[in-house]
Protein backbone atom coordinates (compact mmCIF):
# COMPACT_ATOMS: atom_id res chain seq x y z
CA UNK A 1 0.00 0.00 0.00
CA UNK A 2 0.84 3.41 -0.33
CA UNK A 3 2.94 5.22 2.36
CA UNK A 4 1.43 8.48 3.47
CA UNK A 5 4.20 10.69 2.12
CA UNK A 6 4.11 8.58 -0.93
CA UNK A 7 0.67 9.59 -1.65
CA UNK A 8 1.09 12.87 -0.77
CA UNK A 9 3.94 13.22 -3.08
CA UNK A 10 1.60 11.75 -5.82
CA UNK A 11 -1.09 14.15 -5.26
CA UNK A 12 1.14 17.55 -5.53
CA UNK A 13 2.97 15.92 -8.51
CA UNK A 14 -0.18 15.11 -10.43
CA UNK A 15 -1.79 19.08 -9.59
CA UNK A 16 1.15 20.46 -10.80
CA UNK A 17 1.69 17.80 -14.08
CA UNK A 18 -1.85 17.27 -15.65
CA UNK A 19 -1.73 15.44 -18.72
CA UNK A 20 -2.41 18.14 -22.08
CA UNK A 21 -6.08 18.85 -22.58
CA UNK A 22 -6.57 18.20 -26.38
CA UNK A 23 -3.73 14.88 -25.98
CA UNK A 24 -6.15 13.61 -23.36
CA UNK A 25 -9.30 14.11 -25.80
CA UNK A 26 -7.44 12.35 -28.30
CA UNK A 27 -6.73 9.39 -25.67
CA UNK A 28 -9.86 9.28 -24.15
CA UNK A 29 -12.60 9.38 -27.50
CA UNK A 30 -10.63 5.81 -28.54
CA UNK A 31 -12.88 2.88 -28.96
CA UNK A 32 -11.33 1.58 -25.73
CA UNK A 33 -12.84 3.84 -22.94
CA UNK A 34 -16.09 4.25 -24.34
CA UNK A 35 -18.55 4.48 -21.58
CA UNK A 36 -16.11 5.42 -18.37
CA UNK A 37 -17.71 7.46 -16.67
CA UNK A 38 -16.32 11.19 -15.86
CA UNK A 39 -14.71 10.08 -12.23
CA UNK A 40 -13.35 7.03 -14.19
CA UNK A 41 -11.67 9.04 -17.30
CA UNK A 42 -10.53 11.89 -14.35
CA UNK A 43 -9.10 8.31 -12.23
CA UNK A 44 -7.55 6.96 -15.79
CA UNK A 45 -6.12 10.34 -16.49
CA UNK A 46 -4.19 10.56 -13.13
CA UNK A 47 -3.23 7.18 -13.24
CA UNK A 48 -1.68 7.47 -16.80
CA UNK A 49 0.27 10.73 -15.58
CA UNK A 50 1.65 9.02 -12.91
CA UNK A 51 2.63 6.27 -15.39
CA UNK A 52 4.49 8.54 -17.76
CA UNK A 53 6.13 10.20 -14.22
CA UNK A 54 7.35 6.62 -13.07
CA UNK A 55 8.10 4.66 -16.22
CA UNK A 56 11.30 5.57 -18.63
CA UNK A 57 9.48 4.89 -22.15
CA UNK A 58 12.76 4.35 -24.63
CA UNK A 59 11.93 4.37 -28.30
CA UNK A 60 14.46 2.18 -30.45
CA UNK A 61 15.40 1.87 -34.13
CA UNK A 62 14.43 5.37 -34.94
CA UNK A 63 11.06 5.46 -33.66
CA UNK A 64 10.25 8.79 -32.32
CA UNK A 65 7.23 8.82 -29.94
CA UNK A 66 5.90 12.17 -29.55
CA UNK A 67 3.64 13.19 -26.36
CA UNK A 68 0.43 12.50 -28.04
CA UNK A 69 2.22 8.56 -28.91
CA UNK A 70 3.14 8.36 -24.98
CA UNK A 71 -0.21 9.38 -23.71
CA UNK A 72 -2.32 6.98 -26.10
CA UNK A 73 0.22 4.17 -24.15
CA UNK A 74 -0.23 5.33 -20.78
CA UNK A 75 -3.61 5.30 -21.07
CA UNK A 76 -4.22 1.78 -22.35
CA UNK A 77 -1.17 0.80 -19.73
CA UNK A 78 -3.55 2.03 -16.74
CA UNK A 79 -6.71 0.63 -17.42
CA UNK A 80 -6.34 -2.60 -16.01
CA UNK A 81 -5.11 -1.21 -12.68
CA UNK A 82 -7.71 1.96 -13.22
CA UNK A 83 -9.54 0.52 -9.84
CA UNK A 84 -6.48 -1.30 -8.26
CA UNK A 85 -3.55 0.33 -6.06
CA UNK A 86 -1.24 2.50 -7.91
CA UNK A 87 1.69 0.18 -7.14
CA UNK A 88 -0.06 -2.36 -8.93
CA UNK A 89 3.21 -1.95 -11.98
CA UNK A 90 5.70 -0.62 -9.18
CA UNK A 91 8.02 -3.38 -9.47
CA UNK A 92 8.98 -2.35 -13.16
CA UNK A 93 10.02 0.48 -14.53
CA UNK A 94 11.04 0.56 -18.44
CA UNK A 95 8.89 0.34 -21.19
CA UNK A 96 10.63 -0.31 -24.22
CA UNK A 97 9.49 0.76 -27.74
CA UNK A 98 10.09 -0.20 -31.62
CA UNK A 99 8.70 1.12 -34.92
CA UNK A 100 7.00 -2.65 -35.96
CA UNK A 101 7.66 -6.44 -34.31
CA UNK A 102 10.99 -6.87 -32.96
CA UNK A 103 13.05 -10.41 -33.02
CA UNK A 104 13.89 -11.44 -29.92
CA UNK A 105 16.35 -14.50 -29.09
CA UNK A 106 15.84 -16.05 -25.62
CA UNK A 107 17.60 -19.33 -23.77
CA UNK A 108 15.66 -22.05 -21.82
CA UNK A 109 16.86 -24.87 -20.32
CA UNK A 110 14.41 -27.66 -20.96
CA UNK A 111 13.65 -30.78 -17.92
CA UNK A 112 16.68 -32.66 -18.80
CA UNK A 113 18.78 -29.79 -18.70
CA UNK A 114 19.43 -29.42 -22.81
CA UNK A 115 19.99 -25.26 -23.50
CA UNK A 116 17.87 -23.84 -26.25
CA UNK A 117 17.64 -21.31 -28.25
CA UNK A 118 14.44 -19.63 -29.74
CA UNK A 119 13.73 -16.60 -31.62
CA UNK A 120 10.90 -14.86 -31.85
CA UNK A 121 9.12 -11.89 -33.81
CA UNK A 122 6.68 -10.45 -31.63
CA UNK A 123 4.08 -7.78 -31.05
CA UNK A 124 4.83 -7.58 -27.28
CA UNK A 125 7.10 -9.32 -23.81
CA UNK A 126 7.07 -8.88 -20.58
CA UNK A 127 10.39 -9.51 -19.10
CA UNK A 128 10.37 -11.15 -16.00
CA UNK A 129 12.32 -8.56 -13.54
CA UNK A 130 12.43 -6.28 -16.49
CA UNK A 131 11.23 -4.13 -18.93
CA UNK A 132 7.87 -4.86 -21.37
CA UNK A 133 8.46 -4.46 -24.89
CA UNK A 134 6.62 -3.31 -27.45
CA UNK A 135 5.34 -2.87 -31.17
CA UNK A 136 4.45 0.67 -31.39
CA UNK A 137 2.34 -0.50 -34.67
CA UNK A 138 0.85 -2.87 -32.61
CA UNK A 139 -0.25 -0.40 -29.64
CA UNK A 140 -1.16 1.91 -31.42
CA UNK A 141 -3.95 -0.67 -33.59
CA UNK A 142 -4.52 -1.57 -29.89
CA UNK A 143 -7.46 0.26 -28.63
CA UNK A 144 -9.94 -0.67 -31.14
CA UNK A 145 -13.10 -3.27 -29.69
CA UNK A 146 -11.88 -6.08 -31.65
CA UNK A 147 -10.64 -8.74 -28.61
CA UNK A 148 -7.12 -8.28 -29.13
CA UNK A 149 -4.82 -5.46 -27.49
CA UNK A 150 -1.36 -5.89 -26.83
CA UNK A 151 -0.86 -3.11 -24.00
CA UNK A 152 -3.45 -5.30 -22.17
CA UNK A 153 -1.87 -8.63 -22.66
CA UNK A 154 1.52 -7.26 -21.66
CA UNK A 155 0.62 -5.70 -18.49
CA UNK A 156 -1.45 -8.59 -17.51
CA UNK A 157 1.53 -10.76 -17.75
CA UNK A 158 2.86 -7.95 -15.53
CA UNK A 159 0.37 -8.12 -13.16
CA UNK A 160 1.03 -12.26 -13.02
CA UNK A 161 4.29 -11.90 -12.06
CA UNK A 162 3.31 -10.12 -9.31
CA UNK A 163 3.74 -13.44 -7.15
CA UNK A 164 6.35 -15.46 -8.90
CA UNK A 165 6.86 -16.62 -12.56
CA UNK A 166 3.53 -15.83 -15.35
CA UNK A 167 1.36 -18.77 -14.70
CA UNK A 168 -2.05 -17.42 -15.19
CA UNK A 169 -2.32 -16.84 -11.29
CA UNK A 170 -1.84 -13.54 -10.22
CA UNK A 171 -2.43 -12.51 -6.31
CA UNK A 172 -5.90 -12.10 -5.66
CA UNK A 173 -7.39 -9.39 -3.44
CA UNK A 174 -8.71 -10.33 -0.39
CA UNK A 175 -12.17 -12.15 -0.56
CA UNK A 176 -11.36 -13.86 -3.95
CA UNK A 177 -11.16 -17.48 -3.77
CA UNK A 178 -7.79 -19.04 -5.15
CA UNK A 179 -9.82 -22.93 -5.76
CA UNK A 180 -12.29 -20.97 -7.44
CA UNK A 181 -10.08 -18.87 -10.00
CA UNK A 182 -8.15 -22.56 -10.56
CA UNK A 183 -11.17 -24.21 -10.97
CA UNK A 184 -12.74 -21.93 -13.24
CA UNK A 185 -9.19 -20.98 -15.65
CA UNK A 186 -8.11 -24.55 -15.53
CA UNK A 187 -11.75 -25.61 -17.30
CA UNK A 188 -11.45 -22.81 -19.70
CA UNK A 189 -7.86 -23.84 -20.46
CA UNK A 190 -8.67 -27.22 -21.14
CA UNK A 191 -11.84 -26.55 -23.30
CA UNK A 192 -9.52 -24.13 -25.36
CA UNK A 193 -6.73 -26.78 -25.42
CA UNK A 194 -9.36 -29.27 -26.87
CA UNK A 195 -10.29 -27.10 -29.31
CA UNK A 196 -6.79 -26.16 -30.43
CA UNK A 197 -5.99 -29.83 -30.74
CA UNK A 198 -8.95 -30.66 -32.82
CA UNK A 199 -8.54 -27.25 -35.35
CA UNK A 200 -11.94 -26.20 -33.57
CA UNK A 201 -13.36 -22.93 -34.81
CA UNK A 202 -13.20 -20.95 -31.38
CA UNK A 203 -14.27 -17.32 -30.35
CA UNK A 204 -11.54 -16.87 -28.38
CA UNK A 205 -7.54 -16.49 -29.84
CA UNK A 206 -6.25 -20.28 -29.63
CA UNK A 207 -3.09 -18.52 -28.58
CA UNK A 208 -5.01 -18.61 -24.86
CA UNK A 209 -4.29 -22.19 -24.87
CA UNK A 210 -0.33 -21.95 -25.67
CA UNK A 211 0.09 -22.14 -21.66
CA UNK A 212 -2.37 -20.83 -18.43
CA UNK A 213 -0.52 -17.76 -18.72
CA UNK A 214 -1.12 -16.97 -22.01
CA UNK A 215 -4.79 -17.71 -21.43
CA UNK A 216 -4.89 -14.94 -18.41
CA UNK A 217 -3.34 -12.48 -20.51
CA UNK A 218 -5.76 -13.67 -23.59
CA UNK A 219 -9.02 -13.09 -21.71
CA UNK A 220 -8.07 -10.08 -20.06
CA UNK A 221 -8.29 -8.70 -23.12
CA UNK A 222 -11.02 -9.51 -24.52
CA UNK A 223 -12.48 -8.72 -21.20
CA UNK A 224 -11.49 -5.07 -21.48
CA UNK A 225 -12.43 -5.43 -25.47
CA UNK A 226 -15.30 -7.62 -25.95
CA UNK A 227 -16.67 -8.56 -22.70
CA UNK A 228 -19.53 -9.55 -24.23
CA UNK A 229 -17.96 -11.93 -26.35
CA UNK A 230 -16.45 -13.18 -23.35
CA UNK A 231 -19.16 -13.68 -20.69
CA UNK A 232 -21.34 -15.66 -23.70
CA UNK A 233 -18.85 -18.22 -24.02
CA UNK A 234 -16.30 -18.38 -20.16
CA UNK A 235 -19.24 -16.10 -17.79
CA UNK A 236 -17.65 -17.82 -14.94
CA UNK A 237 -13.80 -16.09 -16.19
CA UNK A 238 -15.85 -12.70 -16.99
CA UNK A 239 -16.83 -13.08 -13.04
CA UNK A 240 -13.67 -13.90 -11.98
CA UNK A 241 -11.69 -11.31 -14.17
CA UNK A 242 -14.59 -8.72 -12.77
CA UNK A 243 -13.70 -9.68 -9.63
CA UNK A 244 -9.42 -8.81 -9.89
CA UNK A 245 -9.63 -6.17 -12.14
CA UNK A 246 -12.79 -4.36 -10.01
CA UNK A 247 -14.67 -3.46 -12.95
CA UNK A 248 -17.38 -4.64 -15.19
CA UNK A 249 -16.87 -3.56 -19.20
CA UNK A 250 -19.89 -5.05 -20.11
CA UNK A 251 -21.72 -2.70 -18.38
CA UNK A 252 -19.81 0.35 -20.17
CA UNK A 253 -18.97 -0.83 -23.91
CA UNK A 254 -21.54 -1.49 -26.86
CA UNK A 255 -22.04 -4.90 -28.13
CA UNK A 256 -19.77 -4.76 -30.77
CA UNK A 257 -20.16 -7.66 -33.53
CA UNK A 258 -18.05 -9.37 -32.86
CA UNK A 259 -15.10 -11.97 -35.00
CA UNK A 260 -12.37 -13.50 -33.76
CA UNK A 261 -9.27 -11.54 -32.97
CA UNK A 262 -7.14 -10.29 -36.92
CA UNK A 263 -9.89 -9.44 -38.50
CA UNK A 264 -11.74 -6.26 -38.70
CA UNK A 265 -14.70 -5.32 -37.10
CA UNK A 266 -18.03 -3.30 -37.43
CA UNK A 267 -19.09 -1.18 -35.00
CA UNK A 268 -22.63 -0.97 -35.49
CA UNK A 269 -23.53 2.47 -33.11
CA UNK A 270 -20.58 3.51 -32.28
CA UNK A 271 -19.28 6.84 -33.21
CA UNK A 272 -15.87 6.45 -34.28
CA UNK A 273 -13.38 9.22 -33.91
CA UNK A 274 -12.41 11.02 -37.05
CA UNK A 275 -8.99 12.41 -36.29
CA UNK A 276 -5.98 9.47 -36.55
CA UNK A 277 -4.11 11.30 -33.14
CA UNK A 278 -0.57 12.17 -34.57
CA UNK A 279 2.25 9.77 -33.44
CA UNK A 280 0.44 7.09 -34.61
CA UNK A 281 2.49 4.92 -37.08
ZN1 LIG B 1 1.67 -13.47 -23.74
Amino acid sequence: MFGFLRQRRRASFLAANPIDDTQWQTAINLPLFIGLSAEERQRLREHAAWFLHTKTLTPLHGLELDAQARVILAAQAVLPIMNLDFDAYDDWSEVVLYPGQFLTRDRYTDHIGVVHEVEQHLAGQARPEGPVLFSWLDVSQSPWLDGWNVVIHELAHKLDMRNGDANGRPPLHAGMDAAVWKSVFSEAYDHLTRLANHELYSPIDLYAAESPAECFAVFSEYFFETPHALVTHYPRVYEQLKLFYRQDPLQRLPLVRYRPAFEPVEFGPVVLPTAVPGGWA
